[in-house]
């Protein structure tokens, strides 16, 4: 995925070959609004990668964008913020019949810090597992009943052996339907590297998974990383290398960090979540977990569930405990905050 504004046409065509030529075979970029759209139709004239076309809230730039795309991703998810008086079934009818005319692809892409609101309620909220199936069921019934079979699912959490399972529950209700395989937010080199290792080892050998994304927390000159590492691990699992056990850090540690994208709206945020990796090194043999996440729109949600979580805006950086707001800091004053935060936890445990 370009982690690029995408009006930045320069920058995300630059993005784009970069991940060209690392070998991947698709590449998304985001769009959000009509001037997206706008550099989106530059970017397709400049390039003959195929493009994927991550929707994000606003789904009827469907209509808009296909012409441009060979794929659209949505996430269940985030559908319901337009329009909220028309069904579910009605905003994926509209995005298949785009999709159809234009013969694009669809990638119904669940997410586990961003599950569809409704589909979550019907669960016990400490089944993070459950509504994400779920929604990834229903998504594919409702393409069934519509006719669009050009499409896949995925089903993505930032720890690996809820990836493992979500997936194999998936898999085994429908396994006509083909997988997008990708552990989010796995954070930097190296333990996101373990981590989306560790999932898919765990699924391709079985027959899970068509296509994959390995999301890493990478300077946007390194992206190209994203792509060599996946193909070295579906290299190690056709080699029949795989990671023992005993090699998976289980306890201890455990920093999530997003890989980026064009909602990104300070470059420090790459920096901080290196910075957040070294300063909290002294904690590594303590069950904690620290998600650090890149923007406004997806971070409050997706850092609920650590420990401690960071979410970047422009100037400040939002520093939570859990669910609740500590406080808003500049990016070199929130380093000082959560070195805090992490000694407070561990005299706690
Ligand atoms: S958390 Fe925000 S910046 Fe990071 S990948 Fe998700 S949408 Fe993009």
């Amino acid at each position: 995925m370009a982690a690029t504004h995408t009006q930045d046409i320069e920058a995300t065509l630059q993005q784009v070959q970069l991940l060209e030529k690392a070998g991947a075979s698709l590449v998304r970029i985001a769009a959000d609004s009509i001037k997206d759209v706008e550099a989106l139709a530059e970017i397709r004239a400049q390039t003959v990668v195929p493009l994927s076309v991550d929707l994000q809230e606003n789904w009827r730039l469907a209509k808009l964008v296909v012409p441009y795309v060979d794929k659209i991703r949505y996430n269940p998810g985030h559908l319901w913020h337009h329009e909220k008086q028309m069904s579910t079934r009605e905003k994926v009818a509209f995005i298949a019949e785009q999709a159809e005319k234009h013969d694009c692809a669809l990638r119904v892409g669940v997410n586990c810090g961003s599950v569809d609101p409704e589909v979550a309620n019907r669960f016990d909220p400490s089944d993070s597992i459950s509504p994400i199936v779920a929604s990834a069921l229903e998504h594919s019934e409702i393409l069934d009943k519509l006719g669009f079979t050009r499409y896949c699912v995925s089903l993505k959490d930032s720890d690996p052996k809820k990836v493992v399972e979500a997936n194999k529950r998936f898999a085994k209700l429908r396994p006509d339907v083909p997988i997008h395989l990708g552990v989010t937010e796995a954070g930097m080199p190296l333990g996101g590297i373990m981590k989306t290792r560790l999932a898919f080892e765990q699924l391709i050998p079985i027959g899970i998974g068509d296509t994959i994304r390995v999301s890493l927390t990478l300077p946007f000159e390194e992206k190209g990383e994203e792509i060599h590492v996946g193909r070295e691990i579906l290299e190690k699992i056709e080699a029949g290398e795989f990671l023992s056990l005993s090699e998976i850090q289980d306890g201890g540690l455990n920093i999530i960090s997003c890989p980026s994208c064009s909602r990104v709206e300070n470059e420090a945020f790459v920096e901080l979540a290196q910075s957040v990796r070294e300063l909290t090194e002294f904690a590594k043999d303590n069950n904690i977990t620290i998600a650090v996440m890149g923007c406004r729109v997806n971070g409050p949600g997706e850092t609920d569930d650590a420990d401690l979580g960071l979410w970047c805006g422009p100037t400040h950086v939002n520093l939570k405990r859990g669910p609740e707001l500590v406080g808003q800091f500049t990016y070199n004053e929130v380093l000082i905050r959560l070195k805090d935060e992490v000694e407070r936890l561990i005299e706690l445990h």
